[in-house]
């Protein structure tokens, strides 16, 4: 399997569509997902390329854990979150629908059901303010 140039999460970071941006540092990006699970569903990106983790380099994989880790922390403050689910799959039939490395972070509330995976694109004004939630939370962690 080769890596896609073409794909979503490829034009997001070379800024060829938008998105609403709430973390970035030389090697990895977050963003908000567009068809949350749940609100504040987001997704920490690295920049370099590979289709999944069963192709990214170990040292890419490291810099992309530490980043979900900052970011998982912040979610559960930002959103009052009772746990944060952190999910990635590899392929087509284990649920991979973007072919470029990322990670769910998803934060959890008690008694709480998920949304669809890849269900109802949310309202732009929305993720723009949970946006702004997790990069006030994360200015401040
Ligand atoms: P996967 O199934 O590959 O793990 O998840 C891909 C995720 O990307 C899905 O949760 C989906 O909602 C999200 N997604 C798909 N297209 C876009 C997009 O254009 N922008 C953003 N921000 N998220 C997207």
């Amino acid at each position: 399997m080769t890596y896609d140039n073409a794909n979503i999460f490829a034009k997001i970071l070379r800024g060829e569509i938008p998105c609403h941006k709430v973390y970035e540092d030389q090697d990895t990006i977050a963003f908000m997902d567009i068809m949350p699970q749940a609100p504040g569903h987001m997704l920490v990106v690295p920049k370099a390329a590979s289709r999944n983790l069963l192709d990214a380099d170990p040292a890419t994989l490291g810099k992309l854990m530490a980043v979900v880790q900052k970011v998982a922390v912040a979610a559960k403050a930002a959103f009052a979150a009772d746990g944060v689910r952190i999910s990635q799959f590899n392929e087509a039939p284990a649920g991979q629908t973007v072919f470029h490395l990322h990670v769910h972070v998803i934060p959890m509330h008690e008694g709480q059901r998920l949304g669809h995976h890849g269900g109802k694109q949310e309202d732009g004004a929305v993720l723009a303010a949970n946006a702004e939630k997790m990069k006030a939370t994360l200015a401040k962690v």
